[in-house]
């Protein structure tokens, strides 16, 4: 039961990102160097509540290029923070948090990744899309979301002695 979920979980996100990296396909150069992220992610145990923090971290860097007007500062970000979103659902189902709490990551991941895969495609031609400012709201939210559920699941933690 927990497998079968864990699975379809992992299906979703992968399914999602496929729409980010093939807007991303366009740029030779930027599917390389997504898939040296991928790899690197592949490799690396990473925790929920250290993978939030980084999507915390690229999210800072995006907002700042956009907000100071050198939006071009914002793609490598994107592309890592894409890589990033896609890993949380299925981190979470490995943390203490409820099964309710793995929905609201779930969620908040797929919002994430809808509103930055919208801010992507502006770099790969699509001029008629939401912009940065469009989709902030959105991100904003779904970020804090994250944000409090990784300090729940770090308060969760057996204590180390
Ligand atoms: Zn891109």
């Amino acid at each position: 039961m927990k497998k079968r979920q864990r699975m379809a979980i992992q299906f979703a996100g992968v399914v999602l990102l496929m729409g980010l990296v093939t807007a991303c396909k366009q740029s030779p150069e930027a599917e390389e160097h997504a898939h040296d992220h991928h790899d690197e992610h592949a490799s690396v145990l990473a925790s929920f509540e250290s993978s939030v923090e980084d999507v915390l971290e690229h999210g800072a860097t995006i907002q700042e290029a956009f907000e100071s007007d050198s939006p071009d500062a914002a793609h490598d970000a994107l592309h890592i923070i894409g890589h990033l979103i896609e890993t949380l659902p299925e981190l979470a189902v490995d943390t203490d948090l409820s099964e309710s709490d793995w929905s609201e990551v779930k969620s908040a991941s797929d919002q994430l990744m809808e509103a930055y895969g919208h801010v992507d495609a502006q770099f790969h031609g699509v001029t008629d899309g939401p912009s940065f400012a469009d989709v902030k709201p959105t991100i904003l939210q779904a970020t804090e979301v994250l944000r409090k559920l990784a300090d729940k699941s770090a308060a969760a933690k057996p204590q180390q002695p």
